[in-house]
C-alpha cells in the first residue's frame, strides 16, 4: 500500500525524523485556515499517490491565508498524471539552501535493501540518476545487521553536514523497519538557511505481507473509497481487481484467471474492443458460497456488461461451482436485483459433468454453457460488445 506524502511524514514523526507542522485541507477555506493557525508562510501541496506534483504545478508557494486560499482553489480538482486532487497538504514554508535525496527500499534483484543518497535532490532527481549515476551513492543493507551508525555515515560521507544526514538516515530506516516498509523515500531532504535538515516531502510504501502486525495502518488504507467494489471483495476476503473492461471475469486460481483475462482481450478484439473488467480468483478450494459472493460482486460493477465463469475444476469440484451460481442467482433474487446480465459458464475438469447438468437442469435465465475456453470468451466479448 502506497501513502499519501502527509501520512508519510505522520509515519516519519513518529519515528522522529525531522519535519515541518502542516494539516490536510480538503476545501479553500479550510486551506486558509490552516495557514493562518501555522502563521507565516505556507506551500501548498496536492495529495495524490504519484510522484512529480512538483512539475505538474501540483505544489505551490502561499505567503499569507488569502494566498493559500486561492493556490487551495488551483490545486483542489487538479488531474495530475489521472489522479484527482482531493486534498491539499498545507505546510510550514521552508527557506531551502539545498535539496537532497534520500531513501531505502526493498531491492528485490539482490535481495536485499538498499539505501541511497544523494547530494543533488530534487524534482530532477531521475535525471541525476540517468546522467551522473555516480552522484547517487547506493549502499546495501543488510537485513539482520540493520543500518549501523558507521554505515549511515559512510552514505552520508559527501554531505555538507554528514553527522546530521547520518542521524535522519538512522531515523529513517528505523521507520522502515518497525513499519514493515517497503520504500520510503525523501525527496527533498532540505537542508535549511538555519542549518535545519527537514524531510519536505515522504514517499512510504508499506508491505501489504505484513499487514497483520499493523492494526493501525488499516486506517491509513483508502482504497474503500476509491472503489467500492473493490472494498466489497475485500470484505469478503477475495481477490478481486477491478479493470476497464465490460467482461466480468470469475475463476478458480490465479493463473487461470490471467490467461482468462488474456484470452476475452483477445477474442474482444474481434468484438469492438471487449475487454475483461476485473481479475476475480475465488481460489482453488473454492466453496458455493464463495461462488455466489464472486458473482455478486462482479454483477454489482456497472461496467460490466457479461460475465465469464471460467473454472477448470480440481479441488473445487465444477458441481459445487455450479450450486454457487444457482445460489447465488437465487441470492440476487431474493435481494431484489435479479441477475439481468448474460452470464457465459465454462466448465471443466472435476466432476464438469455434473455442474453442467445442475447448470442445464436450473435453466438459470442468461445463463450459456460452453465448452471450451476460446469460445466462452468470444461469446462472452461479443456479448459485451
Ligand atoms: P513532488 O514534485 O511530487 O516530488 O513534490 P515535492 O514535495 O518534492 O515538492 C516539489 C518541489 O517543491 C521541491 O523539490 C521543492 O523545490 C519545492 N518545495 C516543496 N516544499 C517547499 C518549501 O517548503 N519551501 C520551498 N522553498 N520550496 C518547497
Ligand atoms: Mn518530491
Amino acid at each position: 500500500m502506497d501513502l499519501y506524502e502527509f501520512q508519510a511524514k505522520d509515519l516519519f514523526a513518529k519515528h522522529g525524523v525531522p519535519v515541518l507542522p502542516g494539516a490536510v485541507a480538503q476545501t479553500p477555506a479550510l486551506a486558509e485556515e490552516a495557514a493562518a493557525a501555522l502563521g507565516g508562510p505556507v506551500v501548498v501541496k496536492a495529495q495524490v499517490k504519484t510522484g512529480g506534483r512538483g512539475k505538474a504545478g501540483g505544489v505551490k508557494p502561499a505567503p499569507d491565508p488569502a494566498a493559500a486560499h486561492d493556490r487551495a482553489g488551483d490545486i483542489l480538482g487538479m488531474d495530475i498524471k489521472g489522479h484527482t486532487v482531493h486534498r491539499v497538504l498545507v505546510l510550514a514554508a521552508a527557506d531551502i539552501a539545498a535539496e537532497y535525496y534520500v531513501s531505502f527500499l526493498l531491492d528485490r534483484t539482490r535481495r536485499t535493501f538498499l539505501a541511497m543518497a544523494s547530494v543533488h535532490g530534487g524534482m530532477e532527481i531521475e535525471e541525476v540518476a540517468a546522467t551522473h549515476p555516480d552522484a547517487l551513492v547506493r549502499v546495501p543493507v543488510d537485513p539482520l545487521a540493520g543500518l549501523t551508525r558507521e554505515a549511515a555515515l559512510g552514505i552520508a560521507a559527501a554531505f555538507p553536514q554528514p553527522e546530521r544526514v547520518a542521524d535522519v538516515l538512522l531515523r529513517l530506516w528505523a521507520a522502515f523497519v518497525a513499519e514493515d516498509a517497503t520504500l520510503v523515500e525523501v525527496n527533498p531532504l532540505a537542508r535549511t538557511a538555519s542549518g535545519e535538515i527537514v524531510a519536505l516531502d515522504g514517499k512510504v510504501t508499506l508491505d501489504d505481507n505484513a499487514r497483520f502486525r499493523h492494526p493501525d495502518h488499516a486506517a491509513l488504507d483508502d482504497s474503500a473509497a476509491a472503489d467500492p467494489v473493490e472494498a466489497r471483495a475485500r470484505e469478503r476476503g477475495l481477490n478481486y481487481v477491478k479493470l476497464d473492461g465490460g467482461v466480468g471475469v470469475i475463476g478458480n486460481g490465479a493463473g487461470l484467471v490471467m490467461s482468462t483475462l488474456d484470452v476475452v482481450a483477445h477474442a474482444g478484439e474481434r468484438f469492438g474492443g471487449a475487454r475483461p473488467a476485473n481479475f476475480l480468483d475465488i481460489g482453488g478450494g473454492a466453496s458455493a458460497e464463495v461462488m455466489a459472493d464472486g458473482l455478486d460482486i462482479v454483477l454489482a460493477d456497472p461496467d460490466v456488461r457479461s460475465v465469464l465463469v471460467n473454472v477448470f475444476g480440481g479441488i473445487t469440484a465444477c458441481d459445487a461451482v455450479a450450486d454457487g451460481i444457482v445460489r447465488a442467482f437465487a441470492l440476487l433474487a431474493e435481494r431484489g436485483e435479479p441477475v439481468g446480465k448474460p452470464v457465459v459458464v465454462r466448465l471443466d475438469g472435476n466432476n464438469a459433468v455434473r455442474g453442467r447438468d445442475i447448470l442445464r437442469t436450473a435453466a438459470l435465465p442468461g445463463v450459456r454453457l460452453v465448452d471450451t475456453m476460446d469460445e466462452a470468451a468470444s461469446l462472452a466479448a461479443s456479448l459485451a460488445s
